[in-house]
Parts: structure tokens; C-alpha cells; sequence
């Protein structure tokens, strides 16, 4: 089954239209969060905070 969400190609550019996205200020729900989609492959955004501890690709990020 196709993914409805938007679809990035990787964690940079999810990133990148995250704060695209935070950055414009539009009113209502803002997505909060990049996460690896299993279904597709790619990157996708959520507006689900986060519960415990950090997923491992965010680890990745903050250690470099
Ligand atoms: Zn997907």
C-alpha cells in the first residue's frame, strides 16, 4: 500500500522542509519530527511527540 504522507528522500531534506514548514508559522498542527518510513523507504514527517527515549537516527545526529 502507497504511503499518503509526503515523502522525502532522506533525513537531510525532511529536515530541511521541516523547518521550512516550522519557519513559515502557519497556524494549526506542525509537524514535529522526521522519522524512516518502513512502508516506502523514505522520509516522512509527524507532528507525534516523542515518548521516551531519542530513536536511533536522531542519536546519530546529535553525536556528530
Ligand atoms: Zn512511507
Amino acid at each position: 500500500m502507497a504511503c499518503q504522507k509526503n515523502p522525502y528522500p532522506n533525513q537531510y531534506l525532511a529536515l530541511r522542509a521541516l523547518n521550512a514548514i516550522l519557519a513559515a508559522g502557519k497556524q494549526g498542527k506542525q509537524p514535529a519530527r522526521a522519522y524512516p518510513c518502513h512502508e516506502c523507504h523514505r522520509w516522512h514527517l509527524t507532528s507525534k511527540r516523542l515518548t521516551g527515549k531519542l530513536p536511533k537516527w536522531e542519536q546519530k545526529l546529535s553525536r556528530s
